[in-house]
């Protein structure tokens, strides 16, 4: 006779618990919540991100952006799961321009963390600001801040030990931001961005209106952009064009090989594929050729 069970019963769970349950997917480290934030303030068409960082990211990660910022009234729906302001029908999830479209980001970083967003939507320098420790809002105030908004966030993981654990050393996971940074400093030409690391400058890089290739030197250095072939081409809607290194320039890693769909960073195994193609027979085996390739699809063509 087979054993006889509770049946067992469905419930909703509550929302700090679902809350970090999305985070799992959202935040696995330090870059992950810097990936976020930065692309909330290039979304808020912010020309000027700064970005500060205490031991790796684990402790603070601080964004400020000059963007176009938050409405008071709307402060705390930042963190409601779904919440959103770059698309509101069906019609819109087609033809999304945005970085994030979800509206998951923040509740879920906030779940995860101290959590502190303030911002100014004119230049009164009045704005309002919003502090929260594991999604629990503790104050929403008046604070003083220019245009644009401020996002911190502090301790990450302080309540979910267990992620806690399997974050790396300071340095690595410093190095993982840097790597996160790099991706969009790449694909975001006209925002200038700063960077500190323990109170220290570590990078930064000025916006450019056409002098990309200034931009690609800051990021991959000198030698790359004057030893590559700038490439174009296009075909009804797509565009593409980039640098390939020339194979000389090759290295023993493949972190200098850069693919963006639409400013965004992405890895392909046919654009992959066709690159190697390219280069085959011109690098010494065990070398990763270095490139930096934008496609551009124009919507509604
Ligand atoms: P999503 O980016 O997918 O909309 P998020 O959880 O990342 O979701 O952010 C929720 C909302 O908070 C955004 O839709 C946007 O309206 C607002 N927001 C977040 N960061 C900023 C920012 N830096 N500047 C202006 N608005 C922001
Ligand atoms: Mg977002």
């Amino acid at each position: 006779m087979s054993e006889v069970l509770e049946l067992p019963r469905i419930h909703t769970l509550p929302k700090q618990l679902a809350n970090q349950i999305a985070a799992g997917e959202v935040v696995e480290r330090p870059a992950s919540v810097v990936k976020e934030l930065l692309e909330n303030a290039i979304d808020a068409r912010a020309d000027r991100i700064r970005i500060d960082l205490e031991r790796g990211g684990i402790a603070r990660i601080r964004i400020t952006d000059n963007g176009h910022g938050i409405h008071p009234d709307d402060l705390p729906c930042t963190l409601e799961r779904h919440s959103t302001s770059k698309l509101a029908t069906e019609a819109d999830l087609q033809r999304v321009q945005s970085l994030g479209f979800r509206g998951e980001a923040l509740g879920a970083i906030a779940s995860v963390s101290r959590l502190s967003i303030r911002s100014a939507c004119d230049d009164s320098g009045q704005g309002m600001g919003l502090e929260c420790h594991g999604s629990s809002i503790k104050n929403i105030s008046p604070v003083a801040h220019p245009p644009g908004t401020t996002v911190e966030v502090c301790n990450l993981f302080f309540n979910t030990p267990a992620r806690r654990k399997f974050l790396r050393t300071e340095w690595t996971e410093y190095q993982h931001i840097q790597s996160t940074i790099r991706k969009i400093v790449l694909s975001h030409f006209n925002t200038g961005f700063s960077v500190f690391h323990n109170g220290r400058r570590v990078m930064n890089y000025p916006a450019v209106t056409t002098d990309y290739p200034r931009r690609i030197a800051d990021v991959l250095g000198k030698q790359f952009v004057n030893r590559s072939r700038r490439i174009e081409a296009s075909r009804g809607a797509l565009r593409l064009w980039g640098w390939l290194g020339d194979p000389a320039i090759a290295r023993n890693q493949s972190d200098r090989q850069y693919v963006f769909l639409n400013g965004r960073c992405i890895r392909d195994k046919q654009v992959s594929h066709a690159i190697r193609i390219a280069y085959s027979g011109r690098l010494y085996p065990g070398r990763h050729a270095c490139f930096f390739d934008e496609f551009a699809v124009q919507h509604g063509r």
